[in-house]
């Protein structure tokens, strides 16, 4: 293959990639059922209640089991993490970014073999799969990277007398929790740990309950990589009891969470009780795109069909709202709408298959009541409804693509649903626009088509939101890649400040220090 796997991969001939991906798929599907533990330091733990991971395509189909962490386990899970925290955290930085890169390699050589599983697991399509694997093992090496550039974070700084000999030099916190959500499984349980390990911290992994076999993939990675025992544990099990104790446990220094906001702004609050802790916050979003008569309408609508349907419209970028003006509307709307009905959606293991299911039953009912609200507030253009497939796809949790003609104001245009389903309404001005587009609690994304530089400018410099494309046809708010595009939150779609897959990330996972030496 001669392309680079991004989310952005358009045109290619892909029919190499599809008979390799075949391939890994026969042999993950022959390895179904397996017994996989926890890992605490650096054993496998099998004393736990099962968690069971099941194929949200077909919810018959058993892909693995896996123990998970008791929450009683949990002191020994942290005190082997401070104990395994000194020797790593002494480790000359050098080493650890050599261990991160390696683990980048292994990855990208394992990627057929992750990426089958991926779809199996969290029902990704194979390229976005694929995306999320080589991401993964992007992140790994551009964030040693920044370690390596700034050599340590170690720099002199001036000083006030002759025989002073100041450094500013940064240093791990300690023990880091790592929480991760289910749409991208392995790359950004990957990147929050990266961060953490090459700051010198240790890592407990809590991974989503629905996508454990991504990260027992990850943690093999980092193992065969050469980290020590102790440094990277994974704990399987539920967010309400495993990973609220975890984030509450006093031995814990930090914690890296990407997810919903509710739970986000809960662990927020128990950060900030007793002593304060770092906790980097990425959230969700409700991200808007702003059509203009001027637009390349043909770029328009492939840019805002990816992005508002790719992945069922699981990820935190996900096109949810798009603002049209008046003139070309219907047009719009038209193309959309045609677009959407042709999609394909069901068995993402299948080549031909667009976008496949959504990831739980609870996800499903989501979306049921936000149809009955859109039908009763606004008109469905397109889709609408569950779609019962035939054969072992019968149980599977699929929806039809969505577009729906709703106003503004309504909860639908507010909220983050996650799913295949995006409101679209008119506006006048380019000033309505931005206003619309602004007012919204999240600040992920957005997007902006028009031929106009002026008014691509005044978008840049008004959205409110953390990534902006203009003009983007493979996708109008998604496909953000490591060190390409920063991915920052703002407003309530992040607590960080600085982005995964930009310049600034690994320093946030360490504190400063100054030395003085008197000579
Ligand atoms: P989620 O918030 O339900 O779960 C995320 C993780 O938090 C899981 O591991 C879960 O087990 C854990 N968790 C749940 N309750 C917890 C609690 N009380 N204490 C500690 N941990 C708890 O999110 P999800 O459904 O897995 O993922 C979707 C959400 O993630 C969406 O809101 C999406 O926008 C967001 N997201 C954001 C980004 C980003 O970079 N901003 C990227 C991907 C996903």
């Amino acid at each position: 293959m001669s392309f680079r796997i991004t989310y952005s991969v358009l045109d290619a001939d892909l029919s190499a990639l599809h008979a390799r991906f075949d391939e890994a798929l026969a042999a993950a599907r022959a390895g179904l059922g397996a017994e996989l533990p926890s890992w605490i330091a650096g054993e496998a733990y099998r004393g736990g209640v099962l968690l069971e991971s099941r194929n949200p395509a077909r919810p018959d189909e058993l892909l693995a089991s896996f123990h998970r962490t008791p929450a009683t386990e949990l002191d020994r899970v942290v005190r082997v993490a401070r104990e395994a925290q000194r020797g790593w955290g002494a480790t000359d930085w050098r080493e650890r970014a050599r261990i991160l890169r390696r683990a980048a390699d292994l990855i990208s050589e394992r990627r057929w073999e992750l990426a089958a599983r991926m779809t199996l697991e969290v029902g990704k399509s194979r390229l976005e799969s694929l995306g999320d694997v080589e991401e993964a093992a992007d992140l790994f090496r551009y964030y040693a990277g920044q370690l390596e550039d700034a050599e340590g974070f170690s720099r002199p700084m001036a000083r006030l007398s002759p025989n002073e000999d100041t450094r500013s030099v940064l240093r791990p916190y300690g023990v880091f929790a790592v929480i991760s959500p289910f749409n991208f499984p392995l790359a950004l349980a990957a990147g929050m740990s990266a961060g953490a390990l090459l700051g010198g911290n240790t890592v407990i992994l809590k991974p989503s309950e629905e996508a454990p076999w991504c990260a027992e993939g990850l943690y093999h990675a980092l193992v065969d990589a050469g980290l020590p025992p102790g440094v990277f544990q994974v704990v399987h099990g539920d967010g309400e009891s495993l990973g609220a104790a975890l984030v509450r446990h006093p031995g814990v220094d930090g914690v890296s969470f990407t997810g919903s906001k509710a739970v986000g702004m809960d662990l927020h609050r128990e950060l900030s009780t007793g002593r304060v802790r770092p906790c980097f916050l990425e959230l969700g979003g409700k991200n808007p795109a702003i059509v203009c008569r001027d637009a390349d309408l043909e770029a328009a609508i492939e840019g805002c069909f990816r992005s508002a349907f790719g992945l069922s419209g699981q990820k935190c970028s996900a096109l949810s709202r798009v603002y049209v003006q008046e003139a070309v509307l219907n047009d719009f709307l038209d193309g959309l709408v045609a677009k959407a009905r042709a999609a394909v959606v069901g068995d993402p293991s299948l080549a031909s298959v667009f976008t496949g299911p959504v990831i739980n039953e609870s996800s499903v009912r989501r979306f049921e009541r936000a149809v009955d609200e859109a039908r009763r507030d606004g008109v469905v253009r397109a889709g609408g409804e569950r779609l019962r497939l035939d054969g072992p796809l019968a149980r599977g949790h699929f929806v039809a693509p969505t577009v729906v003609e709703l106003s503004h104001s309504h909860r639908l245009m507010r909220e983050e649903l996650f799913l295949p389903f995006v409101g679209v309404t008119s506006f006048r001005t380019l000033e309505e626009a931005l206003r619309l587009a602004n007012d919204c609690e999240y600040g992920l994304t957005a997007g902006i088509f028009s031929r106009d530089a002026d008014t691509v400018e005044r978008f840049m410099a008004q959205a409110e939101a953390g990534v902006l494309y203009a003009n983007r046809r493979t996708g109008a708010t998604t496909g953000a890649w490591p060190g390409v595009q920063s991915f920052c939150g703002w407003k309530g779609s992040g607590a960080s400040g600085k982005g995964g897959c930009g310049p600034y990330y690994v320093s946030q996972f360490m504190r400063e220090q100054a030395q003085t030496r008197m000579g």
